[in-house]
């Protein structure tokens, strides 16, 4: 039997925007079963600590109905990507491009990696055009001005982010 194509989504997911979820439904139909990794912390302080942000991943893909559901698991990782990416046997590590912003770091973020292993590749997806500008960071700040964020973040993520902000 030939392996299965395994591949590994990771990210910060703080929370999980339109955008996360439009690459989530793109990469399942390139790979065998796809792990989304949440990472414990990457230089960020995030909003959401790990295990909200792991519900709030796995509720979208449940709310999403995708086909592919049971080949999708959310796991919190911590350390080195790259050794994780080894450790749960990835063939390929998929990320989501946005704009000039995001190509300058993943070019180096590539380069990096593919020192430690040459022999897991990187593939960059691009999300729907109109979730490409969508980032973690900004649905945060406009949700904490009270602006309308409703429309950036899957249903699940909406009452959630609300509360936390009010807390
Ligand atoms: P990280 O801290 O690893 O950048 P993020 O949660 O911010 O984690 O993003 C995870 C991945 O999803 C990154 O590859 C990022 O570029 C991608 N991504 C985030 N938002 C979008 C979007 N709106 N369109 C496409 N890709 C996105």
């Amino acid at each position: 039997m030939t392996k299965p194509l395994i591949g590994l989504y990771p990210g910060t997911f703080d929370p999980i925007t339109m955008g996360h979820a439009d690459i989530i439904k793109r990469a399942v139909k390139l790979v065998d079963e796809l792990i989304i990794g949440v990472a414990k912390h990457s230089g960020k302080d995030p909003l959401f600590n790990l295990e909200e942000r792991k519900a709030l991943v796995e509720a979208t893909i449940d709310d999403m109905g995708l086909e592919a559901r049971a080949n999708v698991r959310v796991v919190p990782f911590e350390g080195l990507l790259m050794k994780y990416a080894e450790d749960i046997r990835a063939d390929i590590i998929i990320r989501g491009l946005r704009a000039f912003s995001d190509f300058e770091y993943e070019f180096q973020m590539v380069g990096m990696n593919s020192a430690m292993n040459d022999e897991i590749e990187t593939v960059f997806l691009m999300a729907d055009a109109r979730y490409q500008s969508i980032a973690s960071k900004l649905v945060k700040q406009i949700a904490t001005l009270g602006g309308p964020f409703e429309h950036f973040v899957p249903d699940p993520v909406v009452e959630p982010l609300r509360r936390k902000l009010k807390a």
